[in-house]
């Protein structure tokens, strides 16, 4: 099979086509842009936050694409504004394309690096009379912008090229103020698009550089810097964002009048907006340092690795990524969408155990004091492989509070006086009594079981509706239950007039203590996930605690309407 049998065989697979592929489809056929060439994509994120799940989409459609047109996918920084990054940045999102599931192998990049290039680039834009130095501060520059109607006003373009070289290089070595001269590049102040009205290509910020230390006062502008990066690794389509769309001309005008080793193409899709929380680095920043959250990685952040702390698996989020599409349009998916991804996954792939989370001892009575049996009860029903696991019972377990009632309610069928129930996988038992403290509330309840019933199994085929689960007291472990809700208590905090802050949710985390799950817990990982039966998906958090801790991930029933 020929190398463009094997995309079209690739493509069937893969019904989820889009425009980005047809893009790439008619770059790589015959005559076409990049005709025997491999594509080359590359993610390129500023460390400046961790990454979350919007990054995420960009991050499938860059990787994925590439490996879908046997092609690279490079990881780059794109450190080009030195206030606001940080080492600790660099190494989270690694930490974080990586565990997705992504490899860039050797092909880590720093735009950094290509600051050396970037200046000789501008010194060439300079002699070729398309930039110019310009003493307007940023307010007179504003100022002077003009309107639909009106062009720009730019006094200092027609600066001779000399002159502009040097101030150009006075700039870089450090004779200026912050604030006092940019370099522009010299377009169209009529352009209709005012990014093509002389924008702004390199400014002069005293700030140290987390790799380059002081070495550069003087620093590149996005829309200048980036189409350069891109030109330097050989990439052949540079995917981003809506909101570049505007920008595109001046990606092609820097691309056409700079000698570059290549010339890539900007491709923009829609930003990933997902409801009830935010997709701004710098927003969730402000959650972070305001202490909203425990940090970065709080399991109710929608960053990667707060997703991951949660318990979200990345081929949940990869999952997640490629079914909401790539589209032009920015649009809100709804959260449930990415808590039905996870169930799915987790549905097939947690094993069940049991666990108590607000427990209320149950007393079998009957049963022998000293006895204590194995109750072997499957680990995966969808997965009959998994086989099973004993789990000890006796005398005295825990049920949950809300599986016992005094005076059931309609269509109660769990655990009231004289009332049968199954505990699962174990007996039947009968409710024959309960106690409570002098406030009234329930603090044990008394059961008879059926010795005949072993398995949950009814030998005489009488009708018992309600089973429920339970742990055994004696040999349970303590452990603390975090169950989590939304962060904000409107669907769409970023579009909102007021503050985000206004609507943080003050219940968006509920700690419960003394919670008993079953001994088999007990060499739980961290962040392995399980079913609690009945209960939902919990995994295992080590991050901030000695005690066994369990984040609830995401609850049994699914709210996603399809
Ligand atoms: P933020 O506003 O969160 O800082 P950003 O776009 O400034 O986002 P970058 O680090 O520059 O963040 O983003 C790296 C890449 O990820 C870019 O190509 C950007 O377009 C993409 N990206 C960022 N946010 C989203 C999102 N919500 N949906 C899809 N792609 C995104
Ligand atoms: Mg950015």
């Amino acid at each position: 099979m020929d190398k463009r049998a094997d995309l079209i065989e690739l493509d069937k697979d893969n019904e989820n086509n889009n425009f980005i592929k047809d893009f790439i489809k008619a770059d790589i056929s015959k005559g076409g842009r990049c005709e025997g060439e491999k594509i080359h994509t590359r993610f390129p994120p500023e460390p400046n936050g961790y990454l979350h799940i919007g990054h995420a989409k960009a991050i499938c459609i860059d990787f994925e694409l590439a490996k879908l047109y046997n092609g690279q996918c490079n990881l780059r920084m794109d450190d080009t504004n030195p206030c606001k990054e940080e080492v600790e940045y660099v190494d989270a999102i690694q930490e974080d394309v990586r565990w997705l599931g992504f490899d860039w192998e050797d092909r880590f990049y720093f735009a950094s690096d290509y600051f050396e290039q970037m200046y000789d680039y501008a010194v060439s834009l300079i002699k070729k009379g398309l930039a110019y130095v310009c003493t307007m501060t940023a307010e007179e520059m504003k100022q002077n912008r003009g309107d639909l109607t009106t062009p720009a006003v730019s006094p200092e373009r027609d600066r001779p090229i000399a002159e502009s070289l040097d101030l150009f290089e006075k700039m870089k070595n450090g004779k200026y103020e912050d604030g006092s001269m940019t370099l522009r590049a010299k377009i169209d102040l009529t352009s209709g698009n005012f990014n093509m009205r002389d924008p702004v290509l390199y400014r002069i910020n005293h700030a140290h550089h987390h790799r380059t230390k002081d070495k550069w006062c003087i620093y590149p502008m996005y829309d200048y810097a980036h189409p350069i990066e891109d030109a330097i690794e050989g990439i052949t389509h540079s995917l981003c964002t809506l909101e570049f769309e505007d920008h595109r001309p001046l990606y092609d005008w820097v691309i056409n009048n700079l000698d570059l080793p290549s010339k890539p193409r900007q491709i923009e899709f829609a930003r990933l907006s997902v409801s009830n929380t935010i997709t701004s680095k710098r927003k969730l920043k402000i959650l972070v340092d305001e202490k909203i959250v425990s940090g970065w990685d709080d399991p109710r952040m929608p960053t990667i690795s707060g997703l991951r702390r949660r318990g979200y698996t990345p081929s949940s989020i990869r999952n997640f990524c490629n079914r909401i599409g790539v589209s032009k349009v920015n649009s809100t998916v709804d959260y449930s969408f990415l808590e039905h991804c996870l169930r799915e996954d987790l549905n097939l792939n947690a094993d069940r155990v049991m666990a108590v989370i607000r427990p209320l001892k149950l007393i079998i009575t009957n049963y022998p004091e000293e006895k204590t049996e194995l109750i072997s009860v499957e680990n995966n029903p969808n997965k009959p492989e998994l086989g099973e696991r004993q789990v000890p019972f006796s005398r005295e377990l825990y049920i949950e509070q809300d599986d016992f009632m005094i005076s059931p309610i309609k269509k109660y069928f769990r655990l009231y006086p004289e009332n049968e129930v199954r505990l699962k996988s174990a007996y039947i038992v009968k409710c024959t009594g309960y106690k409570t403290d002098s406030a009234g509330n329930v603090i044990e309840v008394y059961a008879e079981y059926d010795e005949k019933t072993k398995g949950g199994n009814t030998p005489d085929g009488r009708k018992v509706k309600g089973t429920i689960h339970w742990v055994d007291a004696k040999t349970a472990l303590n452990a603390q239950v975090r169950l989590y809700d939304n962060l904000f208590t409107t669907p769409e905090p970023e579009k909102s007039e007021q503050s985000f802050l206004d609507y943080i949710n003050p219940k968006s985390l509920e700690v419960l203590q003394n919670c008993k799950v079953e001994c088999n817990l007990k060499d739980a990982k961290p962040l392995k996930s399980y079913q609690f039966m009945r209960l939902g998906y919990f995994c295992v958090d080590n991050a901030d605690s000695n005690e066994l801790v369990f984040n609830r991930s995401v609850s049994l029933k699914d709210g996603f309407k399809k």
